[in-house]
């Protein structure tokens, strides 16, 4: 099974990510983790992202495209993957296309997380996550159940994103609606599209999801 979720920054894609890897064992692809990887590793790629990254604009085709090839020649074939924050652009699209046939993939669904701009400003000023494990949280709309406490594994040391300001969600937004949204046709032409109201409660979205899935 290998499925995309797409949707603008704050979707809630990393959200219901989590779950399907905790829930399936699948395995979650975010070109956004792997590239804030790189930028606390200091590695040549992490160099040329980090001043993008922090304008909210995107890192080059080539870059993402090379490491989610990376990645998936880590995975056996019969692990499930969910693209999260990627394909970002047609021709992330079409090199996607090439990635996956290469390794004998196919493409099962695309989740299109559907939500209320306005409301993604208030999601991603809010979201935080756990400085050990990376679970994810947000201040009103996921708080840990003990104060200062991750849920998952106790940690009590919390991080949040430096991109994760009003000014920048705002041009994050902006590229997604400029190169992003046109990609949905791609698939949408094939099949493969489900949309799904992003602003649900989280359970009711991962209900949804799995509904998708076992279709
Ligand atoms: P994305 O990965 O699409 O950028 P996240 O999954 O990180 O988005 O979600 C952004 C923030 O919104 C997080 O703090 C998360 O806890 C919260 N969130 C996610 N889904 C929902 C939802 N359905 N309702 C309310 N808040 C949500
Ligand atoms: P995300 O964690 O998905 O919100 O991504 C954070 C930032 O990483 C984005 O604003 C971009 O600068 C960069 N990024 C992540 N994924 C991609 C991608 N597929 N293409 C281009 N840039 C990306």
């Amino acid at each position: 099974m290998n499925i995309i979720l797409l949707g603008p920054p704050g979707a809630g894609k990393g959200t219901q990510a989590e779950r399907l890897v905790a829930e399936r064992g699948m395995v979650q692809l975010s070109t956004g983790d792997m590239l804030r990887a790189a930028v606390a590793a200091g590695t040549p790629t992490g160099l040329k992202a980090k001043t993008v990254m922090e304008a909210g604009e995107l890192v080059s085709d080539e870059i993402v495209s090379g490491i989610i090839g990376e990645k998936l020649d880590m995975l056996s074939a019969d692990t499930g993957v969910i693209f999260d924050g990627y394909p970002r652009t047609a021709a992330q699209a079409d090199a996607l296309d090439t990635l996956l046939a290469a390794r004998r993939r196919t493409l099962d669904h695309v989740i299109e997380l559907v939500v209320d701009e306005d409301a993604l400003v208030e999601r991603i000023t809010g979201r935080f996550t756990c400085a050990k494990c990376g679970a994810g949280y947000h201040v009103r709309f996921k708080p840990t159940q003990v104060a200062g406490v991750c849920d998952a594994c106790g940690a009590t040391e919390f991080k949040r994103r430096p991109d994760d300001n009003e000014a920048t969600v705002r041009t994050r937004m902006a590229e997604y609606r400029a190169k992003t949204a046109p990609i949905l046709p791609i698939y949408e032409a094939r099949g493969l599209v489900s949309k799904i109201d992003g602003m649900a409660d989280m359970d009711v979205v991962a209900g949804e999801i799995s509904a998708i899935l076992a279709r």
